[in-house]
């Protein structure tokens, strides 16, 4: 059965019109699950890190408010927002959009996730055990808040994909060693985070888009919409649908509909229609179309072919973010104090890229990939 997904249409994230948007496509999701009067609800913001005001890469503060607004007005509720955004911490990235004291004052308090457990995932999962933040067993609902951006690993981050905040930081790095340059790998864990949480409202704000150089360092784009669902997968297929991106070109929707998983949707309310987005080149394409290379070539040849993270030197201010967080530790500090890349150990999961504050890593995609690729898409129609 189809799952409804309800839009809104908001310009801007002032007040009352993000309010009455938020509203519209709120209240149907919440009344799906019985209303949020005495419960216990964790609301899972897309928070990233704190760069600058109104930061594209994560959810709009005023969203965040908004959200929690919209659910304390509908019933008396108890909220509390989780986040593990990798290497700060909630509270100062709260400090940072400035909105402490508005939560505070509804009675609203935020943390980091904090207790990690091997949990068994449910029998339709393919990996059997996850190291998981917990925390969500506590409460009645979750509330999954992402953002609409893309990604260059995953083509885009949506809302399946803001549950990898659940996952702790240690492990995310371990997990991206483990999956390596196998994208469909990690798609199948993501979709067993959403399996196991299984977000009871599930929200992605695109009135500010990012497009390209997505998750941290993408292009804003104004599509001015809100989108609202009970499921998480269903919200991402239409979605991904209305930035251009058919289901059968998503890594995350193809190995859905490989495991049988239904994310068949229906529309409703102020349905967006937006040009394409701009999408970043996409890394592992010919590995997951079933283009392999012989071991003995792998690595040059994919140093060669494959798309690569690459500096742009002028923007980089050598804060050493990159190689901190880079999970075969393939990036070290070279010439000038600037990151190097050490490309025969990179498994290009651009965990640099998106924590740059400065936009200063980008995705390249070589030539004689892009007319390879271009060879694979004629002969595979
Ligand atoms: S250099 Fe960047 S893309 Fe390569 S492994 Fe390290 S973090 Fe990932
Ligand atoms: S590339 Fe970005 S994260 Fe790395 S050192 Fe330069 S500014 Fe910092």
């Amino acid at each position: 059965m189809s799952t409804p997904v309800y839009y809104g249409a908001a310009d801007n994230y002032a007040l009352p019109e993000l309010k009455n948007a938020l509203t519209g496509v709120l209240v149907p999701v919440i009344e799906k699950n019985g209303g949020v009067t005495g419960k216990r609800i964790l609301l899972k913001p897309n928070l990233l890190f704190s760069r600058k005001a109104n930061d594209p890469a994560a959810v709009h503060p005023a969203m965040i408010t908004t959200v929690a607004e919209v659910l304390k007005e509908y019933g008396e509720c108890e909220i509390t927002l989780m986040e593990n955004p990798g290497t700060q911490r909630v509270k100062a990235i709260i400090s940072h959009m400035d909105i402490g004291g508005k939560l505070e004052k509804m009675g609203i308090t935020y943390q980091d996730f904090s207790d990690y457990r091997e949990l068994v995932l449910p029998d339709n999962s393919l990996f059997r055990q996850l190291r998981i933040a917990r925390e969500f067993e506590n409460f009645d609902l979750t509330v999954d808040l992402a953002k609409a951006k893309t990604h260059a690993m995953m083509t885009l981050t949506l809302a399946v994909k803001n549950l990898f905040g659940l996952i702790d930081s240690a492990d995310r790095i371990a997990w991206h060693l483990a999956v390596g340059s196998d994208f469909g790998r990690f798609a199948d864990l993501l979709l067993d985070l959403y399996l196991t949480v299984d977000p009871q409202i599930n929200i992605i704000d695109g009135i500010i888009g990012m497009e390209g150089n997505g998750p941290g360092s993408g292009t804003p784009v104004a599509s001015g919409f809100i989108a609202a669902s009970s499921d998480a997968l269903a919200l991402d297929a239409s979605v991904a649908e209305r930035l251009g991106v058919k289901a059968e070109k998503l890594i995350l929707l193809e190995r859905a509909a490989k495991r049988g998983l239904d994310f068949s949707f229906e529309n409703c309310g102020t349905i967006p229609v937006l040009p394409p987005f701009k999408l970043p080149d996409p890394p592992g394409r010919l590995n997951a179309w079933g283009v392999t290379l012989p071991p003995f070539f792998k690595t040059q040849l994919r140093n060669l072919i494959g798309s690569r993270p690459y500096l742009n030197a002028a923007e980089c201010i050598k804060c050493g973010r990159c190689i901190e967080v880079c999970p075969p530790k393939s990036l070290k500090t070279g010439k000038n104090k600037l990151p190097e890349f050490d490309l025969d150990h990179c498994i290009r999961c651009y965990c640099c890229q998106e924590h740059c504050p400065k936009g200063a890593i980008v995705t390249k995609v070589q030539l004689l990939t892009a007319l390879l690729e271009k060879a694979v898409r004629i002969f595979k129609k």
